[in-house]
């Protein structure tokens, strides 16, 4: 007998030493986990069988689970007549390939977010059996494998061995846990019950508790009459009395036996092909909990069928809140489990619904599909297809109903308002009502979040258009340069600071017939009727001024304008309408990998906005353009515009290096003082724009 060792990857070792020595008291949930790792053992083999019968020869077509409790011996066995698996499985699965989940899962603990519960959500609840156990061992058999034994008391190393010692399984897997002797509760049939009712009630496959019972039987002690007797023990007594009319009286004792006890614990009737009326939310939480792992009960939950040409039952549900990976693209999604027939097909079906609804979890279970249906044919199903958009719908109505309770909602959209912004840049037909469920902080609603239809029932009659402004953080947007006009009119602008808002309002464009406007963008903001003649006049007055200014600025910008916007910065920097705005520009460039060549295209040519009012730009006026003073006021204003605009500096360190040399100026340095400085690298320029020193005081 060969027996290998191997070393668990360091953080599963990490996980496992931390769960063998918690003091968390909700142990039971070990069970559920193992019995759902039986379960999609299960799932998968009887998929496999779907298309080839032969796979079902060595270990037989019974799908079901067992649990066999040996109090004499403290272990507790979960038997499943599943996939199984093969020795390079069980030493990749069960140890040594690291899984994102286990650090993650480590990071929710520690931050006193989380409890052992949420273990399954993170993909490692099989090191979950040491929440009761001090040792493990997983006797398994695959198809196309030998029987194999893991085993690992924890403490850093696992073996696998071949198995010659236990029966052969033919296929599947046996969980073996020697319990710790403070949680021998899970030996005793009452505890498993009730963990497994609690828990596993939703299983699809038969859950068999396999207990051995002394019970008191009266036998006859006339050998002769045993045998006849034998099917009537309860009956005896009456047997006796009978017999005494007869006047045969025979002689009984009373002997104690061991009788072997087989009970299924679940009812396992599917509870989507049950009627609405008749499942309990407290069943639907169970089912939901079942069949995502999930520890909290779901925040929404949508039973509905649909007949006619095509027959389908489905049972969806909201979680409460993100799972730890929603968007992290190479995981298979495996929310939506497809049945045929009561036959669970599989649960990874990507056409059943998009990508943006990959936080919704159900079941769904078709009348129509043929049960040998294959990957590739699903891929060009037209029933799947009805199917989707029908999950698509009635996901959607979910939202709405969880929409009529406000702190629901608020739960919902701070879990899930980046799968509704990627549903409405994905999802052109659904995308209106989509923008229903959009919320935004604004500047006149700033400790609420507010919807589009109540920014719309707030807007003045004169204002046209739904302004936003994109940007970094909430606190970057909310003072912006750009805000300053629309304030004084009173629009409202909204405040879009999630990345993905960018991506979202490129394809949402309007709402409720109004067009959605970027404050941040050229053309954008509706003409203020009421200042038009003074700002025509302005324009006139300030021409000569964005002229010289523009000259100064070379390529930087596109044109030097007079600005409606601002009412007390200087100068702002707008982009092209169909440009990137500065927040995307930044955004794009935080990509690491991403392919450069469109930037080119889509980097929005600037244009320059200045201010007639301030007192910088009035004073810029009557400097003689061809300055010194003029060409450095004018290239510290653009550099000062592109920060407060939300681009970021190409060359941050000349820009703190005029800034020095202003303060310099300010604070009046002495000329010895300032050769300390030329030292440091100031240079001599600046000493030159020391003397322009009276100027920049006139211009504050
Ligand atoms: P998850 O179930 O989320 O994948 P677990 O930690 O519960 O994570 O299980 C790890 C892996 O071990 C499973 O993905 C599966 O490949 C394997 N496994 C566990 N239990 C069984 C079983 N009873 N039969 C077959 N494979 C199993
Ligand atoms: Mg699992």
């Amino acid at each position: 007998m060969s027996t290998e060792t191997f070393e668990f990857q360091a953080e599963i070792s990490q996980l496992m030493s931390l769960i063998i020595n918690t003091i968390y008291s909700n142990k039971e949930i070990f069970l559920r986990e193992i019995i759902s790792n039986a379960s999609d053992a299960l799932d998968k083999i009887r998929y496999q069988s779907l298309t080839d019968k032969s796979v079902l020869e060595e270990g037989g077509d019974k799908f079901q689970i067992d649990i066999i409790p040996d109090k004499e011996n403290k272990i507790l066995r979960i038997r499943d007549t599943g996939i199984g698996m093969t020795k390079a499985d069980l030493i990749n699965n069960l140890g040594t390939i690291a899984k994102s989940g286990t650090k993650a899962f480590m990071e929710a603990l520690s931050q006193n977010a989380g409890d052992v519960s949420m273990i399954g959500q993170f993909g490692v609840g099989f090191y979950s059996a040491y929440l009761v156990a001090h040792k493990v061992q997983v006797i398994s058999k695959h198809n196309d494998d030998e029987q194999y034994i893991w085993e690992s008391s924890a403490g850093g190393s696992f073996t696998v061995t071949r198995d010659t010692v236990n029966p052969a399984l033919k296929r599947g897997s046996e969980i073996v846990l020697y319990i710790k002797d403070d949680q021998l509760e899970y030996l005793e049939e009452r505890r498993i019950k009730e963990v497994v009712k609690k828990h596993s009630e939703f299983i699809s496959y038969p859950i068999h508790l396999h207990t051995v019972a002394e019970v008191e039987k009266e036998v006859s002690v006339e050998g002769e009459e045993e045998e006849e007797k034998k099917d009537k023990v309860e009956e005896v007594e009456e047997d006796e009395n009978e017999d005494e009319e007869d006047g045969k009286k025979k002689k009984t004792k009373k002997v104690k036996e061991l009788e072997n006890k087989d009970e299924v614990l679940n009812s396992n009737k599917p509870i989507w092909a049950r009627n609405p009326n008749d499942v309990t939310q407290d069943e639907y939480n169970s089912f939901y909990k079942a069949l995502s792992n999930d520890w909290e009960d779901p925040l929404a939950t949508k039973h509905f069928s649909v007949e006619g040409q095509l027959e389908f039952r489905s049972v969806l549900f909201t979680p409460r809140r993100a799972p730890f990976d929603l968007f992290e693209t190479r995981k298979k999604r495996n929310n939506i489990k497809l049945y045929v027939r009561r036959v669970f097909i599989m649960d990874d079906c990507e056409e059943l619904i998009p990508e943006w609804l990959n936080f919704v979890k159900g079941v769904v279970d078709s009348e129509d599909l043929p049960l040998n249906i294959s990957r590739e044919i699903l891929q060009q199903n037209k029933i799947l297809k009805v199917i989707r958009k029908n999950l698509i719908k009635k996901s959607i109505e979910m939202f709405t109903e969880i929409a009529e309770d406000k702190d629901n909602f608020a739960k919902f959209y701070e879990a899930f308002s980046k799968n509704i912004k990627l549903g409405i840049h994905e999802d052109s037909q659904n995308r209106a009502k989509l923008a229903d469920f959009l919320r935004y902080h604004s500047t006149k609603s700033t400790d609420e979040l507010t919807s589009l239809k109540d920014y719309v029932a707030r807007m003045p009659e004169k204002q046209k258009k739904i302004y936003y402004i994109t940007g970094e953080s909430r606190k970057a947007v909310e003072n912006s340069p750009f805000l300053e006009k629309l304030k004084k009119r009173g629009f409202e602008v909204l405040f879009m600071v999630d990345p993905i808002d960018e991506y979202c309002i490129q394809q949402l464009r309007e709402y409720d017939g109004k067009k959605l406007a970027s404050v941040t963008k050229e053309g954008e903001i509706e003409e203020d009727e009421s200042e038009k003649e003074a700002f025509e006049a302005k324009k006139k007055d300030f021409e000569p001024l964005c002229q010289a200014m523009k000259e100064k600025l070379g390529d930087q910008v596109e044109k030097v304008v007079l600005s409606d916007r601002i009412t007390q910065s200087p100068c702002v920097l707008v982009t092209g309408q169909f440009g990137w705005s500065a927040n995307m520009e930044r955004i794009m460039k935080a990509q690491a990998l991403r392919d450069n060549s469109m930037t080119a295209y889509m980097v929005s040519k600037k244009t320059m906005e200045i201010n007639a009012d301030h007192p910088i730009i009035r004073a810029l006026k009557d400097t003689p353009s061809d300055s010194n003073n003029f060409a450095n006021i004018v290239n510290m204003l653009y550099r000062a515009a592109l920060l407060a605009s939300g681009f970021s500096l190409e060359d941050p360190t000349s820009f703190a290096t005029s800034i020095y040399e202003m303060l310099q100026i300010a604070l009046n340095v002495s000329s010895d003082e300032a050769a300390v400085a030329e030292e440091s690298g100031v240079t001599e320029q600046s000493v030159e724009e020391a003397a322009a020193e009276s100027k920049m005081e006139e211009v504050d």
